[in-house]
């Protein structure tokens, strides 16, 4: 089999211990599959407790670097849909607060963990929201990206689908605090290499959209499955083998070479989260 050596990373994944198959197990299956390279997210729990699923994730990392061959990285954040289920509970100013004081925390975790290397899934919901839980979005949105500028660390955005005027947004929001906009992710992202170019977004986008009609216009992109590791909700989201799968199938089918998997799954990755995966 062409690629086994290959370095394959999945750029937006969850584990769950308790509803899915776990960190191990799905450390393992995507191994398995071909992957060597986890970036994990902590999942939004709507629970009012903003930073356990942060200390959760600490110790999944820890176990899968320990225990399998997968070599796992992190971002911690708050998903932006927490406040929208907080605001049902406390005042608007109240909750921004709250998550507020949760990103000082995740700050402090990335400050200590070499394996975190930054700030997500944060951003605004991708559903209709109302004028006020937009503004206060973007307002914790940029107080995120402050932080990833002052820790020297990147973010993940989760957001309403891509536009080249959203890609253009984020941009003049990170240059505003002086976050290289190559170091801010669009997470879930279509196929938007070319605004991706143009503004310096990173697109991380759903292995099974990448294509070759993309991958002749560019290979500055990351792949993702967003995999939320809840056995109840089978198929709501891609599966944990599918970065490798499709990987490895654009591979044998010459749609990319190994170079292009290594620019993809190594050297983009590398200078996103300026870490360095060997290999
Ligand atoms: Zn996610």
């Amino acid at each position: 089999m062409q690629g086994e050596k290959l370095i394959i990373t999945d750029n937006h994944a969850h584990v769950d211990n308790s509803r899915g198959l776990g960190a191990i197990k799905v450390a393992k299956t995507f191994y398995n599959a071909g992957g060597r390279v986890l970036i994990l997210l902590n999942k939004p729990t709507f629970d009012g407790n903003l930073t356990r699923s942060m200390d959760i994730l600490v110790k999944d990392i820890e176990k899968i670097n320990k225990e399998t061959n997968v070599k796992a990285f992190g971002l911690v954040g708050v998903h932006p849909a927490e406040l929208t289920y907080l605001s049902k509970y406390m005042p608007l100013e109240e909750a921004k607060e709250k998550i507020i004081k949760a990103i000082d925390y995740a700050s402090s975790l990335i400050e200590r963990y070499d394996f975190l290397v930054g700030i997500g899934e944060v951003g605004r919901p991708h559903y209709e929201v109302d004028e006020k839980i937009l503004k206060i979005s973007n307002e914790i949105l940029l107080y995120c990206m402050e932080k990833a500028k002052d820790l020297d660390s990147s973010i993940q955005i989760h957001a309403e689908s891509s536009t080249e005027e959203q890609f253009k947004e984020f941009s003049e929001m990170a240059k505003k605090v002086g976050l290289n906009p190559e170091r801010v992710v669009k997470h879930h992202c279509g196929d938007m290499v070319l605004e991706g170019e143009k503004y310096g977004i990173f697109p991380s986008i759903l292995a099974n959209r990448v294509n070759e009609d993309l991958v002749k216009k560019s290979l500055r992109f990351v792949m993702e499955t967003d995999y939320i590791d809840d056995l109840k909700r089978p198929g709501a989201v891609l599966g944990i083998k599918t970065v490798p799968r499709i990987t490895k199938k654009l591979l044998d089918r010459g749609i990319i070479d190994e170079d292009g998997v290594y620019k993809i799954h190594k050297e983009n990755i590398e200078k996103i989260y300026k870490i360095n995966l060997g290999g």
